[in-house]
């Protein structure tokens, strides 16, 4: 039974003052004026809290960071203008020159690239490990200042034993992250296993309807309000209020979309062990890991060499190709195409997908229209 995130009580009490609006208003402002010279020193002095500057504060997104912070468990939340947003003004607020980050391998490829592209430059030593790595040897993480973490991984999907990872953190002093964008809160609450700090490309199922892009982060009161201070404001990287509400619809319908989404899903996984060409399916379902209590739609699969996969691509009909994930559209995005993504430096090229891979984003289709529409495209592509 999967009775969290309560997301009609969280949003009650957010929607307490809005005369019986069922969603909140859209505060569509960049500033917040005073009435007096007392009101406005106090808020500069720090003695008051209201809002001032929508760079740093807005009532459309503090609603939905409130709702955030509610699902994950999390004590307080913070909103940014993209997932990557999210990551890097994260990362950039805890880390230092010399400092040193354990990342695991096959972690989202842009993330990937911040870490080498930008923190490398900049003197931070950066290690990736394999999930067994981070799970077996106890000292890993041995003078690391943060574990950068995604359970399952991007592309491979591979999970990650949470409260093992949490414990040896723990053990040495080591600040955790995880990506948490593929469970959502609805299937693995990180923070209620011991992990510190939880990131959202909010743009996949959060918003869930691929019309937005946007980040969040929910942690403690303490490490968000270092967000807060630091990279928040002087990265100026921020969730806008007409996003922040797209955002707070998304999460309204976010539990039955999961739903959903893990249905297809199980009925995918099902049948496609039956499928000859199948060699690997990649979709790390409920218990795999402790804390983890459904599969949702993102999911990988091998082909065998039979297999056309342009001709497969093409005869699909429902699926679209794409990247991205996490809206009501299916889609296809194969491995190949990712491997030979223009000058990137990237974490699927570094530790090795199968060209013979592709990613399916099962969306809210009518699971057997989606079965036939792969079915149909298999057989036409076989060589
Ligand atoms: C899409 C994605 C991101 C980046 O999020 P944006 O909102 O596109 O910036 C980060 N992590 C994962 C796992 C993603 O799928």
């Amino acid at each position: 039974m999967i009775d969290k995130p309560d997301i009609a009580t969280l949003l009650a009490s957010v929607l307490a003052d809005e005369g019986g609006a069922v969603t909140p208003p859209i505060v569509q402002t960049s500033l917040f004026s005073f009435d007096s010279y007392a009101a406005f020193e106090a808020r500069m002095a720090g003695e008051s809290d209201t809002a001032l500057y929508t760079r740093v504060q807005n009532p459309t997104v503090a609603a939905f960071e409130s709702l955030m912070a509610g699902a994950e468990e999390g004590d307080a939340a913070v909103g940014f203008a993209s997932g990557m947003a999210a990551i890097s003004s994260t990362v950039l607020a805890f880390i230092k020159p010399f400092d040193r980050i354990a990342c695991v391998e096959h972690v989202y490829p842009d993330t990937y690239r911040f870490f080498e592209q930008i923190l490398r430059p900049m003197g931070v030593e950066i290690q990736y490990h394999s999930a067994s790595a981070f799970e077996s040897d106890p000292d890993l993480l041995d003078g690391v200042a943060v574990a950068y973490l995604e359970s399952p991984s991007s592309v491979v999907f591979a999970p990650l034993n949470l409260p093992r990872v949490a414990e040896h953190a723990r053990r040495h002093g080591t600040l955790t992250m995880i990506d948490n964008s593929w469970a959502s809160p609805v299937f693995q609450r990180p923070i209620t296993l011991g992990i510190d700090i939880v990131l959202h490309s909010a743009s996949k199922y959060i918003s869930g309807h691929s019309d937005t892009v946007a980040g969040v982060v929910v942690s403690s009161r303490a490490h968000i309000a270092r967000i807060r201070d630091l990279t928040l404001p002087l990265l100026g990287a921020k969730l806008a209020p007409f996003e922040a509400f797209l955002l707070t619809r998304g999460l309204r319908t976010l539990n039955a979309r999961m739903m959903l989404h893990k249905a297809t899903a199980d009925l995918f996984v099902d049948r496609l062990g039956q499928v000859p060409q199948v060699r690997k399916v990649n979709s790390p379902g409920a218990n795999t890991v402790p804390g983890l209590s459904g599969r949702s739609g993102l999911m990988s699969i091998e082909f065998d060499d039979s297999v056309d996969i342009p001709a497969f691509s093409d005869a699909l009909r429902l699926f679209r190709l794409g990247v991205s994930w996490g809206g009501f559209e299916s889609l296809l995005l194969p491995a190949r195409v990712g491997l030979a993504q223009a000058g990137a430096h990237n974490s699927m090229q570094t530790f090795g997908v199968s060209p013979n891979l592709v990613r399916l984003n099962l969306g809210l289709e009518n699971a057997e229209d989606l079965w036939a529409d792969f079915q149909a495209a298999l057989s036409a592509s076989l060589t």
